[in-house]
């Protein structure tokens, strides 16, 4: 699967309804069916309510917000809020109903709140088994919101008109601006500091344009700019917005956090080290290196712990440990507090974008393979060794290679992972994932 083309972000497509119309059977009918074409990932459960998808060759996010769920709430709340989060965070909201059930209060009250959404809606009628169900969702004209599409979760009939309608709403690129404006996230758990980080990038730079309404989510971006250079932090009201309790539900933050993460170049992972790394936080990195995007650690609230000499490398030490797969993302320690290497995240973000775009020769690339099949031949399979003949580089941002080969199945996750990393040793790519794909030479 090539990411290719520079900025992009991936469209976020929510599911809403009340309980038992089939949202988490559509969900991952949906997911199910890529991952059996593009990708090797079982076990799809209700803990996941987010997953990449794709249709017709268009890629989104699908989240099902049923998912999101909080503790001492009665149904109806829980539904509202679900709704809500849906309109702040999606750029296309799908509501299901359930043909069976006919239109109920809850159907009403979730297309109320939908009304309000300034965004693309599409009403699916689940469970439209048959025929006869099919005919039935007529009733659904009611909620307007609009022609009822039927499907039926278990048969997997009416996916295709749901998908087309879908991807139909995406405009194309959510990101307005030029391509020198570089897009950076601030993303953590609540109460890291990713508010006070932003007040204090904001406090040392000139602020172009605070506040900029985002296309369509209701996220607001703000622009400012260092030597010459302008930078957008992504969904500065979202980092600040705070209080509404459902901004603690971990399962929220994340959502709002894959969001802005798609709308980035670049995420700054914030931990605090007052507390130190929790599940949580490798969740949401987990995202951003999965999205191919630039990822750098900043570890806030420096000015806390009492510190011997070697407190930072203890820290890097467990850092490594714990985000193993980050091994290429810059770790930064800063203080928003007194302003402490604040400024090196700013000039981090520029670094990590050029090295996003870095292009190699091929070559170079060749040069490299061959000194590197020296060092370390390829392995033995089953007795037929993995023959590499040819690389080169296909894609930016990530940056991203194909090798061609003999057995494409022969290139095992251990030799492409020394080939990153002789890659990593001779080139600048700190910062940024890179991609190696094999192709059966023809
Ligand atoms: P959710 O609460 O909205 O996520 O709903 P679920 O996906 O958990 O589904 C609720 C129930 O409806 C389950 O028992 C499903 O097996 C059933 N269901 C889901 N889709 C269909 C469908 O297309 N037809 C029928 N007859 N049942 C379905
Ligand atoms: P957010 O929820 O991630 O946006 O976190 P906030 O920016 O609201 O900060 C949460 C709390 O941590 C506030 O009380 C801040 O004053 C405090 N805080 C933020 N950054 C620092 C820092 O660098 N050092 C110290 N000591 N406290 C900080």
């Amino acid at each position: 699967m090539l990411k290719g083309g520079d900025n992009m972000s991936l469209p976020v497509v929510a599911l809403v309804g009340r309980p038992n119309v089939g949202k988490s059977t559509i969900f991952n009918r949906i997911i199910n069916s890529r991952v059996a074409i593009v990708e090797d990932q079982p076990g799809v459960t209700r803990d996941r309510i987010y997953a990449n998808a794709q249709w017709m060759g268009k890629q989104f996010v699908l989240v099902d917000t049923g998912g999101i769920t909080f503790e001492d709430n009665v149904i109806e709340e829980q539904i509202k809020t679900q709704a809500e989060i849906a309109i702040n965070e999606a750029d296309v909201i799908v509501m299901l109903s359930d043909v069976t059930g006919h239109v109920t209060n809850l159907d009403e009250t979730i297309a109320k709140i939908l009304y309000k959404a300034k965004k693309p809606i599409i009403l699916a009628i689940n469970k439209a088994d048959n025929p006869e169900q099919r005919n039935d969702i007529y009733d659904f004209y009611s909620l307007g919101l609009g022609d009822p599409i039927p499907v039926s979760g278990s048969h997997g009939t009416g996916l295709g008109d749901l998908l087309d309608a879908i991807v139909s709403k995406f405009n194309g690129n959510n990101t307005t601006d030029d391509d020198n404006n570089i897009r950076f996230s601030i993303i953590g758990r609540p109460n890291v500091g990713k508010s006070s980080i932003v007040n204090s990038i904001l406090g040392e730079n000139r602020v172009i344009v605070a506040d900029m309404e985002g296309t369509t989510r209701d996220a607001i971006d703000t622009i400012f700019e260092k030597d010459g250079q302008k930078y957008t932090i992504v969904d500065t009201a979202g980092i600040r917005r705070k209080g509404k309790v459902y901004e603690k539900v971990e399962k929220y933050s994340v959502m709002r956090s894959i969001s802005a993460i798609e709308q980035s170049d670049v995420a700054i992972i914030v931990i605090d080290a007052s507390v130190g790394i929790i599940e949580q936080d490798k969740h949401i990195a987990g995202y951003a290196h999965d999205a191919g995007k630039g990822v750098i650690i900043a570890v806030n609230k420096w000015d806390v712990p009492s510190k011997t000499t070697t407190s930072m490398q203890d820290f890097v030490k467990v850092i490594r440990q714990e985000f193993q797969y980050l091994d290429y993302a810059p770790i930064v320690f800063v203080s928003a507090k007194t302003g402490q290497r604040i400024e090196d995240i700013v000039s981090l973000v520029k670094n990590v974008k050029e090295n996003q775009q870095r292009r190699i020769q091929s070559s170079v690339l060749n040069d490299l393979l061959l000194d590197a099949t020296r060092i370390t031949p390829t392995p033995l399979v089953n007795g037929k060794r993995l023959r590499i003949y040819y690389m080169t580089q296909v894609a930016v941002v990530p940056p991203t290679f194909v090798v061609f080969v003999n057995d494409p199945e022969l290139l095992h996750f251990s030799y492409k992972r020394f080939l990153i990393n002789q890659m990593r040793q001779n080139f600048n790519f700190e910062g940024t994932p890179i991609k190696i794909l094999a192709r059966k030479r023809k």
